[in-house]
């Protein structure tokens, strides 16, 4: 639309997109409001749009992913995840174990992550696992223990959600919902999600490629939940010194294509503890807005992902040299 253009002209080019068969997505800027338009694969009809008041162009969005990508919208997007900016200079830190596991051991593990600058508690109640014997998670009870955690140390809550049939028991407990790597391109789940307006953290696939990423985003961001932040934790390679190869490529790649905030999870991304400092250092030298760092007392005995898992004094200090990587980045822990 044209800078200042009236509500009454922008309201009659949201009909008029409805009526066409496409539905709207309008950013409403200080100057100017765009208005994205996306469910058709056809876009010959919108052309008619710039003969309508107030409408200043008409651009297709050559990208696959409409309104994940940075043509939709030119800036980075500062999300309001539950009260903490993400995408922002401040970077967003995410820790706590791989599994609930106990609420002994998640409450010591939330108060240890939040005293070295956490402000997000990560740890699966639902965990997919890649051997059907192994640990599952503790279910509904491991989000009862999240919540305490929550009301103890005010951190957000992160945590995955492996099946739509537990959205239902989780929307009203979580901050965020995670979309771990092997449901990455669940389109059901993606959809699901979609219709909350929950923040979403969308997990990159194994062998994923960052195209179909996006698009998997989009699916999320198609519903008009517009809080996606993705994560980069580690793609399948030839290479087996490390459980994954983390492809810190995706964070600059990612930052000129698409307007969502990027975080990097070193610890599925290397899979062993010695890495994750080196390797979060590097994934916010090269421009991530954020970590997800798995943290547990006692790593040994974890019930999932204990090799990759760092002591609360080792995840202390990460913070404290990664801070030093963000101030040189103009960033901030
Ligand atoms: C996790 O975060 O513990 C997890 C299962 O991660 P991913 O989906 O990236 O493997
Ligand atoms: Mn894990």
């Amino acid at each position: 639309m044209k800078p200042h253009s009236p509500a009454r002209q922008i309201d009659d080019v949201i009909h008029r997109i409805e009526e066409l068969g496409y539905r709207a997505h309008p950013i409403y800027g200080v100057e100017r409001t765009v208005i994205g338009c996306v469910g058709r694969e056809d876009k010959s009809p919108l052309s008619q749009l710039e003969s309508m008041p107030g409408v200043e162009a008409a651009i297709p969005i050559l990208k696959p992913y409409k309104l994940a990508s940075r043509e939709f919208r030119p800036e980075p997007s500062v999300l309001d995840v539950a009260g903490v900016a993400v995408g922002g200079e401040r970077l967003a830190i995410v820790a706590g174990p791989c599994s609930v596991e106990s609420r002994a051991q998640t409450l010591e593990i939330a108060h240890a992550v939040r005293e070295a600058g956490a402000q997000f508690l990560r740890g699966g109640a639902f965990k997919p696992r890649t051997s059907p014997y192994a640990f599952q998670g503790l279910g509904a009870e491991g989000l009862e223990i999240l919540a305490e955690a929550r009301e103890q140390t005010g951190l957000k809550l992160v945590t995955e959600v492996v099946g739509v049939e537990d959205l239902p028991a989780m929307v009203d407990v979580v901050d965020v919902f995670q979309i771990g790597a092997r449901n990455c391109q669940n389109y059901p789940l993606l959809n699901a999600v979609g219709q909350t307006r929950k923040p979403v953290v969308l997990k990159r696939g194994m062998a994923t490629l960052i195209r179909e990423w996006l698009m998997a985003a989009e699916y999320i961001l198609a519903h008009g939940n517009y809080n996606v932040i993705l994560c980069e934790r580690g793609i399948r390679t030839f290479e087996t010194a490390t459980r994954f190869t983390l492809d810190l490529n995706a964070v600059p790649v990612l930052k000129e294509t698409t307007h969502l905030p990027v975080l990097v999870d070193p610890s599925h991304g290397t899979g062993q503890w010695q890495f994750v400092e080196p390797m979060a250092r590097a994934a916010i030298a090269a421009g991530a807005d954020g970590l997800m760092i798995e943290v547990h007392q006692d790593p040994p005995n974890a019930a999932s992902d204990g090799a990759q898992s760092l002591k609360p004094e080792k995840f202390a200090r990460l913070i404290a040299e990664t801070r030093k990587i963000a101030l040189a980045m103009g960033r901030q822990i």
